[in-house]
């Protein structure tokens, strides 16, 4: 039937998919391509589709705070899609000096946006202040070495990939406001208008910083701003009287690659009853928190424990597990097979914690990375020296500093 059916270049691949049989489960279909094995559209397209590789230098160019209007006409600049003079000959005009010098050369896009003497002072103002240096080679050469310029926070890199568009965009209001405006071309105007355009947006995006009046100190601003770090206090808890609780983790070195997972089982008085750390084989980092649960959670249940606290450090797992939200079909099976455990136990509670808080059984997920073969323990002298520290640090129920950069930024100190 499968040689009558299916076209004879996808043989091997079907012949090849590996079947799990469940049974009193009847057949159902998935469609890998989406989180939920449900077909879409979107994702039968995307498959098809030819994509090109997502250029850098492209995705730079676009920004939700830098205004549309900036942006296209840098893109019309670097695509040669601009009514300058070098366009117009073409259509039988006759050649014209540019709208922009002193000593005026040819009305081109290089001449109006790189290497013409007003646009190269332009720069070269800017390029200072931001400590850049730059050659004039051709237009896209200069944006890309302005964009590759190094940050130090989220607004000193919206700045960067601002600038040279907002000089691209005033460089060309200068030019056509003097051939077509009757205005005369003008450095400071210009300057001044590229300032402005670079606080509106950094007003916009950072409100909270109160942004400089000149482009030297604004740029400096930029670069010293600083994100704002949280702290916060995590500890592991002991479980309650009657109740033991089991901590798991599991993690793939590369995503999808080898696969481990580690976990320890304590009592109401943080005693370890049983630790574990093993190789997992092949799989996704999704799959290995999966199993390393299944894993705890059979030991426990193995060792006769009623009430079962599993406390694992990544929330995603706890809302699959507690049927919250939906979860990928890829660890279906698993997260059966976990329900039919949790069955058994008596009192089950499922708790997510900060991986500051779970570090024994990260420690033992750690050392699963380095031995074959499944290693079980069963009292705290047996456990690898690092896991033994956290061990310690755990039965006393001493806390952790979990440190972390926020997305707000602060002026400099
Ligand atoms: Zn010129």
């Amino acid at each position: 039937m499968l040689i009558q059916q299916a076209p004879s270049c996808q043989l091997a691949n079907i012949l090849a998919t590996k079947i799990h049989i469940q049974q009193g489960r009847p057949d159902q279909a998935i469609w890998k391509l989406t989180n939920d094995g449900k077909f879409t559209c979107s994702s039968a397209w995307n498959s098809i589709r030819e994509k090109r590789e997502k250029s850098r230098f492209n995705s730079l160019m676009w920004h939700r705070s830098i205004p549309f209007k900036s942006s296209f006409l840098l893109w019309r600049a670097l695509w040669g899609k601009l009514p300058t003079n070098d366009k117009l000959t073409t259509f039988g005009n006759e050649p014209v000096h540019c709208f922009c010098c002193n000593r005026p050369s040819m009305d081109d896009i290089e001449h109006i946006f790189n290497n013409g003497q007003f646009a190269a002072y332009v720069w070269r103002c800017f390029a200072a202040a931001a400590g850049i240096t730059t050659d004039h080679t051709s237009l896209p050469h200069l944006i890309n070495q302005r964009w590759s310029a190094k940050y130090n926070n989220d607004n000193h890199k919206l700045l960067l990939q601002a600038t040279p568009i907002l000089i691209c965009w005033n460089l060309w209001n200068n030019r056509c406001a003097s051939k077509y405006g009757g205005k005369l071309s003008n450095m400071s105007r210009v300057k001044y208008a590229i300032y402005k355009d670079s606080y509106k947006i950094m007003n916009t995006v950072f409100p909270q910083i109160k942004w400089p009046s000149n482009w030297k100190e604004l740029i400096l601003m930029g670069e010293r701003c600083i994100h704002d770090i949280k702290v916060t206090l995590v500890r592991w808890k002991k479980p309650p009287e009657q109740w033991v609780k089991i901590n798991t983790d599991g993690s793939a070195l590369d995503n999808p690659g080898k696969i481990g997972a580690g976990g320890i089982l304590r009592d109401h008085t943080g005693r370890m009853l049983l630790a574990f750390a093993t190789p997992l084989g092949e799989g996704t980092n999704i799959q290995a928190e999966v199993e390393a649960t299944l894993f705890g959670l059979s030991w426990s249940l193995e060792m006769g424990c009623r009430n079962i606290i599993l406390e694992v450090d990544s929330q995603l797992l706890v809302e699959w597990i507690m049927h919250r939200t939906q979860h990928p079909w890829s660890i279906d099976t698993q997260l059966r097979k976990l329900q039919k455990l949790i069955e058994q136990i008596q009192q089950f509670k499922c708790k997510y914690i900060y991986r500051e808080a779970n570090c024994v059984a990260d420690s033992l997920l750690k050392h699963s990375h380095k031995i074959t073969s499944p290693q079980i323990y069963r009292n705290s002298q047996q456990l690898p020296k690092e896991t033994k520290a956290c061990y310690q640090l755990d039965k006393q129920e001493v806390a952790n500093f979990r440190r972390r950069k926020t997305k707000r930024i602060k002026e400099p100190p």
